[in-house]
Order: structure tokens, then C-alpha cells, then sequence
């Protein structure tokens, strides 16, 4: 197991590499929330993140997440629900995740609707033409985006995305901020953008990204799906 010390480096790595890429958009770092997504690790390396200060984390998986959250219900920890969801599972989430990063069907936002206290959402734009991908469409992200307003329950941040392989970064998170401010012409509170990875979140802050989903950089490897 990763010890304190390793995990202590490598947050300073990604601490100042946010800082270092908000420094040359002209942005203030401290606006900028990384999530730190433990998906296939232990919730004993959650729990040394949490020595380490770090409170929020990203988890993919229903199962995983909602195990892992109960292990860990003694700590002060906001959970950030980033994988597909079904609509079988969607309103299971809200019983740990106080964020949802995936909205991206009908299916998914209706299964969600509750009188409960609004949980917190981002709809996710699948930039690839493979539908397989999370994400809603570009054509149809106005019409999901409406009908999130209109649900009961959800509170919308904003726009949700992964770059995709063999794109430029930088041009891919350029079409997220775009889709951004087409979604804030309906819904001018939700000015969110979770956008950048590991190997592209500086790329991510240049174009406005306002939440990071940091995995290897932070965790190291992840451990074979078991
Ligand atoms: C796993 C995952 C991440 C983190 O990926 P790293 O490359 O390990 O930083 C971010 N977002 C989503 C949606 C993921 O599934």
C-alpha cells in the first residue's frame, strides 16, 4: 500500500501543477476543486487522503462507491458519482454522492427526480460519435439540459466531459467550454465544467475547467479490476 509520504508527493506534484497552469490562464487556483477518483483502490487510501486533507473523491462504479462510502461514513468526505449510471441504480447514488457527474439520458435524470433535497449534477457531452461512450450527444445537450430544469431534485452545475483518445486536449476542452456557455445561455447558474484527467487537467484549466477528476496522478496505478 502507497504509503503517506509517496501519496504526500504526489499531491503537491498536482497541487502545483494546478497552480502553475491557473497562474497562466489568469485564474484563481483556489476556485478550482479536484476530486480525487479512487475507483479500484482500497478505502484504506481514502482514508490516507483524508490525513492528507483531501475531502473530495470520484468513484465510477455503484457497487464500489456505495461500499466504500459506508466503510468510510465516519469521515467528513463528499462523494462525486463520475461513471455511467443506469437508471435501475441512479437513485441509489443519492444516497451517498452529494455530486453526480453523468447525467446523460432521459432515463437516468427521470429516475432521479425526488422531493428529497436537490443533489448536485453536471451533464455529461460525450465528444466522440461513439455512442457507446458516456455522454449525450452535442445535438441533444439543450434538450437534456432542459429537462434537468425541469426536474425535481436536481441542481445543475454544468458540463461534464472526457477528452478523447487521439484529440488534442486543449481543442477538445475548447468545444467543452463552448457547450459550456450554450448551457449557461438556458441556465446561467450552472457555469461548472468538470473536465481534465490525470494526463490533461492543466489543459483543462487553460480552457476553464472548475473540476478535475484526478485518478493515477494522486492514487498511482490502479489495481486490476477485481
Ligand atoms: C478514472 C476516471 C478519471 C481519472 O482518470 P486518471 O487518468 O486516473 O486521472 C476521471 N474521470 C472519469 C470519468 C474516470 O472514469
Amino acid at each position: 500500500m502507497t504509503s503517506i509520504e509517496v501519496l504526500q508527493d504526489r499531491l503537491d506534484a498536482v497541487r502545483s501543477g494546478i497552480s502553475e497552469a491557473a497562474r497562466q490562464a489568469g485564474r484563481d487556483p483556489r476556485a478550482i476543486t479536484t476530486v480525487v477518483v479512487t475507483k479500484f483502490h482500497p478505502a484504506e487510501l481514502v482514508r490516507k487522503l483524508h490525513t492528507l486533507g483531501v475531502r473530495n473523491f470520484g468513484e465510477n462504479r455503484h457497487q464500489e462507491a456505495l461500499a466504500k462510502a459506508a466503510e468510510l461514513r465516519d469521515l467528513d468526505l463528499v462523494w462525486h458519482f463520475i461513471g455511467q449510471l443506469q437508471s435501475k441504480k441512479a437513485r441509489q447514488v443519492r444516497s451517498y454522492a452529494r455530486v453526480i457527474h453523468s447525467l446523460d439520458r432521459d432515463s437516468v435524470v427521470d429516475a432521479l427526480v425526488s422531493t428529497e433535497p436537490s443533489i448536485d449534477c453536471f451533464v455529461q457531452l460525450n465528444l466522440t460519435d461513439d455512442a457507446a461512450r458516456g455522454g449525450v450527444r452535442d445535438s441533444e445537450l439543450e434538450r437534456l439540459t432542459e429537462r434537468v430544469l425541469a426536474t425535481h431534485g436536481l441542481s445543475l452545475l454544468g458540463v461534464m466531459a472526457v477528452a478523447p483518445v487521439g484529440e488534442d486536449p486543449r481543442a477538445a476542452f475548447a468545444r467543452v467550454r463552448a457547450a459550456s456557455q450554450r448551457v449557461m445561455s438556458i441556465a446561467p447558474a450552472a457555469r461548472f465544467i468538470s473536465a481534465g484527467m490525470s494526463g490533461d487537467y492543466r489543459e483543462a484549466i487553460l480552457e476553464g475547467a472548475t473540476h478535475l477528476r484526478i485518478g493515477s496522478a494522486i492514487t498511482g496505478n490502479r489495481p486490476a479490476a477485481g
